[in-house]
């Protein structure tokens, strides 16, 4: 006879399975990390396992009768003892994005923040190169994040390129290292001031008797200046800092 295990999820991990409550059938002792996996969770999604009050690591075998307690980072109870099992943020936090996420990378790159991405990265492009440069990965697609080389990832909620900015800057807690006109959103090159006298013939006339500051990518060349475009960034911006 199969055995049987229940879990719960809490916080925005019910978004991610069928139920809240669900019971898993199983035959031997899987690991607690392949049951949660197979009911729609990837383990990067997972901070908090707790088993009769008790906290268990992803490597803990089911047995039946166990009802897991399923929390995702931000959304734990307050323990004397536990394991925390969402790796601690990189201190230089970059990621790299999946093919579908680009709005999304040139919205977090106008806010400063180092963001691969190219149309066609495949998966394992993406997981290699956020292993080799310590890169945290950002996808709609559970397949990625359920690698089990892959520790640094999240799953975007949200199909709103706003609320996924928003995501992203809460579960980073990125709201203070927000830094307009640092990155080139076209090519993620960094953004550095530059003499007006040296562009000038490259700007059109109203734009050379209005602004006096501008900046140039060091990648791509493109000039940045804060006109009416700029202007629209700063006012999302304030309603960001609302957010936080
Ligand atoms: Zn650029």
């Amino acid at each position: 006879m199969q055995n049987c295990a229940r879990f719960k999820f809490f916080g925005r991990l019910q978004q991610m399975v069928a139920a809240t409550d669900l019971e898993y059938r199983f035959n031997g002792r899987p690991a607690v990390k392949d049951a949660i996996e197979a009911l729609g969770v990837p383990h990067t999604e997972v901070d908090l396992l707790l088993i009769a009050q008790r906290s268990v690591t992803f490597a803990y075998q089911l047995q039946d009768g166990d009802r897991v307690a399923v929390y995702p980072f931000g959304c734990t109870p307050g323990l004397m003892e536990a394991i925390y099992l969402s790796p601690p943020t990189p201190e230089l936090i970059a990621f790299i994005l999946d093919v579908h996420l680009g709005k999304l990378a040139r919205r977090l790159r106008m806010l400063g923040f180092d963001c691969r991405y190219r149309n066609d990265y495949s998966d394992s492009q993406i997981i290699e190169m956020a292993l080799r440069e310590d890169l945290i990965i950002l996808t709609r697609d559970r397949g990625i994040l359920k690698h089990a080389c892959v520790t640094q990832g999240y799953l975007v909620g949200s199909q709103n390129v706003i609320e996924q900015v928003e995501e992203v800057l809460q579960r980073y807690n990125l709201l203070r290292k927000i830094r307009p006109l640092r990155r080139c959103p076209h090519c993620n090159g960094l953004l550095e001031a530059i003499d007006k006298d040296l562009i000038v013939n490259r700007l059109p006339p109203k734009t050379a008797s209005y602004y006096q500051k501008f900046h140039i990518c060091g990648d791509c060349e493109q000039l940045y200046w804060k006109g009416a475009h700029y202007r629209k960034i700063a006012a999302w911006l304030e309603c960001l800092k609302g957010v936080g």
